[in-house]
């Protein structure tokens, strides 16, 4: 994911469009390798905004594999996000909130488009919204199967009312 600054870097207003499609296997989420299940496609445009800061800007498009959160099933999760960045080489400019610092010809994007999924990553995972995950109690997937765990710890009161229900 190397952008070639060559063609902007001249002037103010230039800008070119990029395209990848790259292989990438993992990604390291709170030390721990996740998979990613499809290319992490990155496009979007780099545009030299003048004062020798640059803007990288783009949609990121892939899918990674992350255990439910309820129930731990291997969930494909898709991201589709849309990023800007700023770039300088100007090292007084680049420790300014918000711009990254670069040098030389080149950016690889790869790590910063990698940082743009950590950022964005969702808080909860669900294989589905309504995912009824595992009994805590025999570790049945509470989808597939109804144990009876949860009817042994029903307030007795409850449990009078529930049979009653079940008369009808
Ligand atoms: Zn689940
Ligand atoms: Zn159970």
């Amino acid at each position: 994911m190397r952008l070639s600054m060559a063609r902007v870097k001249q002037s103010a207003g230039n800008a070119i469009d990029f395209n990848f499609d790259e292989r990438i296997n993992h990604i390291k989420v709170k030390r721990e390798n996740v998979r990613f299940v499809e290319p992490v496609k990155v496009e979007g445009t780099l545009e030299n905004l003048g004062n020798r800061i640059f803007e990288v800007r783009g949609l990121i498009r892939t899918a990674v594999e992350y255990p439910c959160f309820r129930c731990l099933k291997n969930t494909k999760v898709n991201f589709n996000l849309i990023f800007s960045i700023k770039f300088s080489d100007i090292p007084a400019i680049s420790r300014e909130d918000e711009v990254v610092a670069f040098s030389g010809e080149e950016i690889e994007l790869r790590p910063y488009i990698l940082e743009e999924i950590l950022l964005n990553w969702p808080s909860q995972i669900l294989c589905r919204p309504d995912c009824r995950g595992i009994c805590p109690r025999c570790g049945a997937d509470l989808n597939n199967v109804n144990c009876s765990c949860e009817d042994e710890d029903t307030d007795p009161r409850l449990a009078a009312l529930k049979n009653f229900l079940k008369k009808d």
